[in-house]
């Protein structure tokens, strides 16, 4: 499941920065090198103030919860910052390649420079205050300032390579996926989700007639729609005048069907014709965003017509940050055929191909619409599923194993082959990178193997710092 990062090629800028930092320790006198080393006692204030005002900016919450601060990310910088002043000829490599990782891993979470900047200033700014306080000769202080700023700027410089690249790369994906889904979803979607708008409306009319047994009709920011929309609809189209004016009606719509706390408020007539005509307008704009809609390249997945992971990395991230901006539950679920190598080799390729195909239609039709199924490659497939934590996540995959193992695939000559899957659900946890909760899945599905196969696990929280 690990993305692969290939750092080193043959003109490796990790050699020019290996080659500078250690002029750098050379240049430092000995003394100058034990004031540096001695602000590891400081670490642990570094990273307090650190965090307490990174987490003032608002867009740092996508990136940083209290929780993680304080389970796993407060002693990763107070790591970091001891790797970085007890730095020695011998460690140089392993730190340089270490925060080129950090690089990547900032890229992959789509983590704003100026935040970055900003925290190293701030770091800066403590070691050269505890500097000045500690006494020590002018030229040794003064030496141990110049060191001190060169680590930070060498330890930025290898983490601002990787990120460039990476960043770019993931970039292009984010362009492709627009344009693919475009392609994709264009002509039944637009159907599907004027339909889904209607029956909500219908069920709203329902309600406010007083039906007897009628149910109090879902927020539409909760409803298939709505999530579709969020999920699906804004990262088709992009995020434009049209799909904001979508959300401030959805927003308006929900404001006067729920005003707070009255769970017996009926809906005055003139209400019910303002919320009937926002409909209206969200249909028109739907209609618009759909219509500049061209016939594209596909990329899906040939076999069986579902995404392929190439697009896994952008679809992941965007709902990671709706996950934090939004405070949605966000779950993943991992699938892996049993045994299949078993089906190939008994009834022939062919046979093989038609259970993937039949696999993919179950997942596609047991699914919502705000969520995801991608083909990961082999006989195993991903599901994303919105607004479902841990618990909930558990239970749709129990259905998913169970809809597999009751539904045996028609082979020719009415031979009928039964199937089973096991499967390793991760429910977000806060951690911004995708490829943690991708790697808890992965484990949680193996444990599905191990304890007998044709079984659903659901993956611990992830473990503490690493
Ligand atoms: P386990 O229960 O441990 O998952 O065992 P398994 O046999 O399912 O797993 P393994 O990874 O050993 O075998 C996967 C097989 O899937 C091997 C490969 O030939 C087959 N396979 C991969 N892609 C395709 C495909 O597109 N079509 C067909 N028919 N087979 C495929
Ligand atoms: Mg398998
Ligand atoms: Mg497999």
């Amino acid at each position: 499941m690990n993305e692969s990062t290939d750092l080193a090629g043959d003109d490796d800028p990790s050699t020019r920065l290996s080659t500078s930092w250690r002029e750098c320790l050379a240049a430092t006198p000995p003394a100058a090198t034990a004031l540096v080393a001695d602000l590891v006692r400081h670490a642990g204030a570094f990273a307090d103030r650190f965090y307490a005002v990174l987490l003032e900016d608002p867009r740092a919450a996508h990136f940083l919860s209290r929780d993680q601060v304080r389970t796993r990310l407060h002693a990763s910088l107070q790591r970091w910052l001891g790797d970085l002043l007890r730095a020695g000829p011998a460690t140089i490599d392993a730190l340089i390649a270490a925060n080129r990782q950090v690089g990547v891993v900032h890229a992959r979470i789509g983590m704003p420079v100026d935040l970055v900047s900003r925290g190293t200033r701030l770091l800066r700014d403590g070691m050269v205050a505890r500097i000045a306080e500690a006494g020590a000769a002018p030229e040794t202080a003064f030496a141990a300032i110049r060191a001190v700023n060169a680590s930070i700027d060498l330890a930025l410089e290898s983490m601002t390579l990787a990120y460039a690249d990476a960043h770019d790369r993931s970039a292009r994906t984010d362009a492709a996926y627009r344009l693919f889904s475009l392609a994709q979803n264009v002509g039944t979607e637009r159907e599907r989700q004027r339909a889904l708008l209607l029956d909500w409306e219908n069920a709203l009319l329902y309600a406010l007639a007083g039906a007897r047994g009628a149910l109090r009709p879902r927020r539409l920011s909760e409803s298939e729609f709505g999530l579709w929309f969020l999920h699906k609809g804004i990262p088709i189209v992009g995020d434009n005048s049209e799909t904001r004016h979508i959300l401030a009606l959805i927003a308006q719509i929900d404001a006067m069907l729920a005003p707070a706390g009255a769970s017996e408020a009926r809906l005055e007539p003139a209400a019910f014709e303002a919320i009937r005509a926002r409909l209206a307008s969200i249909r028109d704009l739907l209609g618009q965003l759909f219509g500049r809609v061209g016939a594209l390249e596909a990329g899906s997945d040939a076999l069986t017509n579902l995404l392929n992971r190439r697009f896994l990395p952008t679809v992941l991230r965007h709902e990671i940050e709706l996950a934090a901006s939004h405070g949605h539950a966000f779950s993943v679920v991992l699938l892996d055929i049993d045994h299949f190598k078993q089906i190939n080799d008994r009834h022939g390729h062919g046979a093989g191909d038609r259970a993937l195909q039949h696999v993919a239609a179950l997942l596609t039709q047991s699914v919502r619409s705000s969520d995801y199924v991608f083909r990961l490659g082999g006989e195993e497939f991903l599901v994303t599923l919105v607004a479902a934590d841990g618990h909930r996540a558990r239970d749709i995959a129990e259905t998913l194993r169970r809809r597999i193992a009751d539904s045996p695939v028609e082979l020719d000559g009415g031979h009928r082959l039964s199937l089973t899957a096991s499967l390793g659900v991760a429910a977000h946890d806060g951690h911004p990178d995708y490829e943690r909760l991708l790697g808890r899945a992965d484990k949680a599905m193996y444990a599905a193997k191990r304890n007998g196969r044709n079984r659903v696990e659901l993956a611990a929280a992830d473990a503490p710092a690493t």
